[in-house]
């Protein structure tokens, strides 16, 4: 279905916000328009509820932060959003391997945090069947973002008749 992204992810903050109040800041850098995708919302919010819970799990500060970052290319009708987080990051050698089934970085940490290792795999698959792209930048002991492009629906406003 067609949806706002930008409503479809505050509201998504919203619920990890209201059980996280006390340990994990929330920074929105959301565009206050609009921006219409065409996505499945039950596949897409298991990407985002994915990403999020990893930027969340992955930290071992006291002091937690996750930001997020939407913005749209109007040029070529794709958008962006950014997950960021200040955890454990990520070594390079590594980095793009967290997107393979069952690949987790550190098996002992891993194991005590539980999961499976799918989540990001499936998150893949499921941004790939929406004709988008996920990938990630990571600096070890700083922090780690998630990128996830996507096709956005061009502005049907009345731009052209002035
Ligand atoms: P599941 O999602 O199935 O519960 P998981 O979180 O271990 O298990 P993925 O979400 O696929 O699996 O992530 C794969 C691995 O990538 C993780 O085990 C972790 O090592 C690493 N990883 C993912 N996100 C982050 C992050 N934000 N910061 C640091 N490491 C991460
Ligand atoms: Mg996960």
């Amino acid at each position: 279905e067609i949806v706002d992204f930008n409503q479809f992810l505050n509201r998504i903050i919203d619920r990890f916000e209201m059980t996280h109040k006390d340990d994990v800041e929330f920074v929105r850098n959301i565009p206050p328009t609009p921006i219409f995708t065409e996505i499945a919302m039950d596949k897409m919010g298991q990407v985002l509820d994915n990403v999020i819970s990893n930027a969340i799990k992955y930290s071992n500060n006291d002091y937690k932060k996750v930001e997020f970052h939407v913005k749209q290319n109007r040029l070529y009708n794709r958008m962006t959003v950014q997950i960021k987080d200040n955890g454990l990051g990520i070594p390079a050698s590594k980095v793009d391997r967290i997107f393979e089934r069952f690949y987790r970085v550190d098996k002992g940490r891993a194991r005590k945090m539980g999961g499976t290792g799918l989540g990001l795999a499936i998150s893949k698959e499921i941004v790939e069947v929406h004709d988008g792209r996920i990938w990630a930048n990571s600096v070890e002991n700083k922090g780690t973002t998630i990128f996830i492009n996507l096709p956005c629906e061009t502005l049907e406003e009345d731009d052209w008749d002035v």
